[in-house]
């Protein structure tokens, strides 16, 4: 087992494009890390690099306490699990998994019984038989992971795994991998583009843009204390809704709604306080902004409703506020919301409003979210 440490990577493909800006982090033994972030932030690109399968431009990536910059991926004592199985047709589900020990040359008996211990884990024993034709999607998984694990690698590293497979069985491949990795407890890095994915199986989480590292942390630490517009806007779903505001002492003016902000706010984010007139990013997420008919707030705001989609449990309300609206860079998250303009907020299922309404939206004032406007970093 092994820790990955990565510092000042730079990744430049040909002469000219620059996929990976000067990342630093560490993963600890044993944690599993997941990179996210939008198609092209240059996620597999980090993931390759770290497996051999890319050169690195600068900077230095040490795989435990080895200095791999310059060692063959064979070498690297890592396994790669990626989204096409690419699991040999002819062989069974055993010969699949023996393969790599195979190719390593260890002896027979060895060989099965690590085939045999991976079988078990995974839940393969009854199908080691069979040929990958005659075997579900996720079983077809379960066996590209037994090829993984039976090498007792120091890190697994793992593209996209779940891509190939319906909505259904991704979720439930997702705690199978998450136990599988508690169970083993191997360092595992993750590359997904789904930030549930992200945030219900990583310990920790890398969200990536444009090359650009933005905040590596606990799920937990992403959602509640975001470092900016971008991370607070991928992560979470409906997005957070992002405006530019006003705020005038304990005032907070967003288009032409106004409201008070109680003092403790201002207690646990000193650089607020005094404000006179300072523009500010204001961050609301959609659970945040309730019915206020359903459930009353001293901070209330008002709106038109364009639309409301009742989802039984809770209904989602899109408000057209009247304020500047930010647009936090992340294609995926317009596309969420499906109407580009909109604010999205979690009604409770008791709330009447409808389509056309004027709604009053009852907000958390607690829960709000501050940015600065020009380096779009949190302000506490
Ligand atoms: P996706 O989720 O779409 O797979 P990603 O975040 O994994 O995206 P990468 O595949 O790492 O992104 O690509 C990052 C950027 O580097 C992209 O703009 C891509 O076009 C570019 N890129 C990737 N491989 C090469 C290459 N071999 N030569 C030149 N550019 C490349």
């Amino acid at each position: 087992m092994a820790g990955i440490e990565l510092r000042n990577i730079n990744k430049v493909y040909g002469n000219s494009f620059h996929a990976l800006h000067d990342m630093s982090f560490d993963i600890r033994d044993g944690e599993f890390m997941v990179f996210v972030g939008p198609s092209g932030c240059g996620k597999s690109t980090a993931l390759r690099t770290i497996a051999g399968l890319e050169s690195i431009t600068s900077g230095e990536l040490r795989i435990g306490d080895r200095l791999v910059n310059d060692v063959d991926p064979k070498d690297r004592d890592i396994a790669m699990v990626f989204q096409s199985y690419a699991l040999y047709p002819h062989k069974t589900v055993r010969q699949n998994i023996a393969f790599p020990l195979l190719m390593a040359g260890l002896p027979k008996t060895q060989i099965a019984s690590r085939v045999d211990e991976a079988a078990r884990i995974l839940e393969l024993t009854t199908l080691l038989d069979r040929r990958p034709a005659f075997l579900s999607g996720g079983q077809r998984q379960r066996v590209a992971m037994g090829r993984a694990i039976v090498r007792k690698p120091a890190a697994f590293l793992m593209d996209e795994p779940l891509s190939n497979l319906d909505a259904k069985l991704r979720v439930q491949m997702r705690a199978e991998i998450a136990s599988l990795q508690r169970k083993l407890n191997v360092t595992t890095i993750y590359v997904t583009h789904d930030q549930v994915e992200a945030m219900t199986m990583g310990d920790r989480v890398a969200v990536m843009k444009g090359g650009v590292l933005q905040q590596v942390d606990t799920p937990q630490n992403l959602y509640n204390r975001p470092d900016n517009v971008f991370v607070a806007a991928f992560i979470g779903s409906p997005s957070m809704n992002l405006y530019e505001a006003v705020l005038n002492g304990r005032t907070l003016t967003l288009g032409s709604n106004s409201f008070e902000i109680p003092d403790r706010v201002f207690e646990y984010r000193p650089s607020l306080n005094g404000a006179s007139n300072r523009q500010v990013i204001v961050g609301i997420r959609p659970e945040h902004m309730n019915d206020a008919a359903v459930r009353p707030s001293s901070a209330e705001i008002s709106a038109p409703v364009t639309l409301v989609e009742a989802l039984g449990s809770e209904s989602m309300v899109h408000l057209n506020i009247d304020a500047p609206w930010v647009d936090a860079g992340d294609p995926d998250a317009v596309a969420d919301i499906g109407d580009e303009k909109a604010a999205v907020a979690r009604f409770s299922p008791k709330s009447t409003v409808r389509a056309g309404d004027i709604a009053r939206i009852a907000v958390d004032a607690d829960e709000l979210h501050f940015f600065q406007p020009d380096s779009r970093t949190s302000i506490w």
